[in-house]
C-alpha cells in the first residue's frame, strides 16, 4: 500500500491518472488501487532546475508509455511479496 501524498491526507479525493483523467480509487488518504507513480525533481544541469515535477499513471496508461520505448524497462520480479 502507498500512501496517497500529503495532499489528501485522511480525505477521500480522488487521485487521477494523469494521462487518462481516470480516478484511481483512494480509501482513507491510502491509494487501493496499484499505479504508477511518479517524482522528479530536476538538478541544475537541466532547463528545469529547482522545479519538481509528479505524475500519477494507471495501469493501463502506464502499460501505453512503456509501449512506446525502444529500450523495453527492465523488470526483475520480487521472490517473495512484502
Ligand atoms: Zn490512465
Amino acid at each position: 500500500m502507498k500512501k496517497a501524498g500529503n495532499l489528501n491526507k485522511g480525505g477521500d479525493i480522488p487521485i487521477c491518472c494523469n494521462s487518462c483523467g481516470k480516478s484511481l480509487k483512494v480509501e482513507n488518504g491510502i491509494l487501493k488501487e496499484d499505479a504508477f507513480e511518479a517524482t522528479k525533481e530536476w538538478g541544475y544541469f537541466s532547463k528545469r532546475d529547482m522545479e519538481i515535477h509528479h505524475f500519477n499513471l494507471c495501469e493501463e496508461c502506464y502499460d501505453k508509455m512503456i509501449g512506446s520505448f525502444i529500450i523495453p524497462v527492465e523488470v526483475r520480479k520480487k521472490l517473495e511479496a512484502l
